[in-house]
């Protein structure tokens, strides 16, 4: 290399253990699930978060807000159910109803006690995603925490309007992952 390049050989990454998992007293298991992969603890903390840090937390773009509406039509309309957006839902469009299921999030979160954990490593945040498998529970591989730690589905949660309960939320890429470590952690509280 000729150049010198500016590359970030070891990541760091948000992880929330959700107030469900926190609940169901999974928080050791599922850090000693990151420490095994060799990832290295450099925040930690437990905290009840307001509802203004979950809405600055979540996206509030129209693009990540509509797609929380379409995958909750698109739910409904798998598993043959009629929905009515204003009857069931009190809304007029798929914008409004992904505001909906972001308002459902922003309760659920800011319920109960959260622990937010900043881990490092080469490729943490892929490596993170990876361990902690996909959204929907019961598509989550078993050997991944969602997959053999939790069990539901979205249109249970859209019926009971709430978010699925997957017990971790996990940044998506980089630049969410620098984000979101500076919303939830001071510069002091970290390694
Ligand atoms: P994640 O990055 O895997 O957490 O997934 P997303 O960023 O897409 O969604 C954020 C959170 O919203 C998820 O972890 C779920 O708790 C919840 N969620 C996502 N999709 C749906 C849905 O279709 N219905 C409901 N009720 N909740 C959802």
């Amino acid at each position: 290399m000729k150049k010198k390049q500016k590359i970030d050989l070891l990541e760091r990454t948000l992880v929330l253990i959700k107030p469900d998992g926190v609940e169901r007293r999974l928080v050791g298991e599922i850090i000693s699930r990151f420490e095994r992969a060799g990832l290295r603890i450099v925040g930690l903390g437990i905290v009840k978060p307001t509802k203004e840090l979950i809405d600055r937390h979540y996206p509030k773009n129209r693009a990540w807000i509509e797609n929380l509406g379409y995958n909750t039509i698109k739910t409904a309309e798998e598993a043959k159910l009629k929905i009515d957006l204003q009857k069931d839902y009190g809304v007029k469009n798929v914008y409004e109803l992904g505001l909906k299921v972001r308002q459902w999030l922003i309760d659920f979160m800011s319920s109960g006690p959260v622990v937010k954990i900043a881990l490092e490593g080469p490729m943490a945040v892929s490596v993170v995603r990876k361990l902690v498998g996909k959204t929907t529970p019961y598509l989550a591989e078993p050997g991944t925490i969602r997959g053999d730690y939790s069990i539901d589905s979205p249109l249970l949660a859209n019926l009971e309007k709430r978010p699925i309960k997957n017990l971790i939320h996990a940044s998506g890429n980089l630049k969410e992952a620098k984000y979101e470590l500076k919303l939830w952690f001071k510069k002091s509280e970290l390694l």
